[in-house]
């Protein structure tokens, strides 16, 4: 019977494994992770589990014997350090290697470190595991003044749950709105004007020269900024990007671009190698280009495509991309990709806190982004997977009804 090893055990990886005993793969599953903790999700990380609500049972993926049951031959604390390709192996750091018959590579994504002067003091953090997650929630009740780099969704989910605990927050931003890559203006200035109400402060355009230390040379005490300026801060939440775990892949000889690049049917430059979510580069027919998306959607539609290939039902991978995020009592969820847009649409009513904005190039719908429109946010998945499109002509009609349209 065949070996399927899968090389990262986050949402990605376990998905893989369970989706491929879900389509009846009868054979060995070997599923590698560099982290000790059962496979977990991250977005609670920056919300709920981050805020107290819920703890480390509550975000777990599957509880233990679930892996068991299925015979997933789960190794944590594992990190693959090779790849070979030859005699289709791959080397861990403590069990020696593992054969596979085809391999999957669900490697995640690493947080850009910052460089300026200072960035290695203590306090200066990151979030991107449960173990920095736990970090951060076990030091909030004894923090008075954080600094927030980067205005992009771990970083404003972030300063919203530091705010909500009572904490002075300062984010700074280097482009001229916050969360510019992922949204629209007008949401931009929705959360803007979001976080300043709740006592947020934010600072945009704004460039980090460098931290400074308390006075023992340990701490960071302070970011300065190019204006001079000095903000005090105990803690400092840096979450300015992130770079996709390519590096296994590179010197294995895969094609590697800002991504691990696969076709469509997410197979890599190696027929005997698949790649899956965050630190995927793939073809889609909702852009022009190749993207790389980080999404729990991703990871999740990906792994069942990968699983269903694996076991005879090769298909495209075709998912309609979707998102959100939670900052206070404000839901944003986006369906499509709506970077593209050159003209944009506005329903509802960002004073009352909940409205969409539609996305289209030309004439052509990419997307909506909506904020506590639930509604909006369904309608727009179904066409979008419909692949009917939207005008910005049908739209603006008053008794146009996007619901009965995407039915
Ligand atoms: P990951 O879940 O990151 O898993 C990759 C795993 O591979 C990691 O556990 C890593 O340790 C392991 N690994 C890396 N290298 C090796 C190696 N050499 N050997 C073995 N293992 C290795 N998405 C949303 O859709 N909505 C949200 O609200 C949202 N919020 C988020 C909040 C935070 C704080 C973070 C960090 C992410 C959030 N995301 C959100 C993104 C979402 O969590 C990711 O898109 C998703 O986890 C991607 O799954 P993945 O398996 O590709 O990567």
């Amino acid at each position: 019977s065949r070996t399927i090893v899968i090389a990262g055990a986050g949402q990605a990886g376990a998905q893989t494994a369970l989706s491929l005993r879900q389509e009846g793969f009868d054979g060995r599953i070997v599923l590698l992770g560099a982290e000790e903790a059962l496979p977990y999700q991250r977005p609670p990380l920056s919300k709920a589990f981050l805020s107290g609500q819920v703890d480390e049972s509550g975000i777990a993926l599957r509880a233990a014997n679930i892996f068991l049951d299925q015979r997933i031959e789960l190794l944590l604390g594992r990190r693959v350090t090779a790849i070979n390709r030859g005699n289709r192996t791959i080397a861990t750091e403590r069990d020696g290697s593992f054969g596979y018959d085809h391999l999957v590579l669900a490697l995640g994504v690493t947080n850009r470190a910052l460089t300026v002067p200072g960035a290695t003091l203590q306090g200066v953090r990151y979030l991107r595991t449960l173990d920095e997650a736990r970090a951060l929630r076990e030091s909030l009740p004894s923090l008075r003044n954080i600094v927030v780099i980067g205005a992009g969704f771990i970083g404003l989910e972030f300063a919203a749950v530091a705010r909500k605990a009572g904490i002075a927050v300062h984010v700074v931003e280097a482009a001229p709105r916050p969360m510019a890559r992922a949204v629209s203006e007008p949401v931009s200035a929705f959360y803007e004007g979001l976080h300043r109400a709740h006592g947020v402060e934010l600072t945009l355009n704004a460039c980090v020269t460098r931290f400074v230390p308390d006075a023992l040379g340990e701490k960071v005490a302070a970011v300065e900024l190019a204006d001079g300026r000095q903000l005090p801060a105990d803690l400092v939440l840096a979450g300015i990007g992130v770079l996709p775990n390519t590096e296994l892949a590179e010197r294995a000889g895969l094609a590697v671009r800002n991504g691990i690049l696969v076709n469509e049917f997410l197979v890599t430059s190696d027929p005997d190698i698949s790649a899956v979510g965050d630190c995927v580069q793939f073809p889609t027919r909702f852009d022009k280009d190749t993207v790389r998306l980080e999404s729990v959607q991703n990871a999740v539609d990906q792994a069942r495509c990968i699983a269903a290939r694996l076991q005879g039902k090769a298909a495209p991978y075709v998912a309609v991309p979707w998102f959100w995020s939670d900052q206070y009592d404000a839901k944003l969820q986006i369906a499509g990709l709506t970077a593209r847009r050159t003209r944009t649409v506005v329903k509802g009513d960002p004073a009352a806190g909940s409205f969409s904005v539609f996305s289209f190039e030309g004439d052509a719908f990419l997307g909506v982004e909506s904020v506590n429109r639930p509604s909006d946010h369904m309608a727009a998945r179904k066409i979008l997977a419909k692949g009917t499109g939207l005008t910005p002509g049908q739209l603006d009609a008053p008794e146009f009804d996007i619901k009965a349209f995407a039915a």
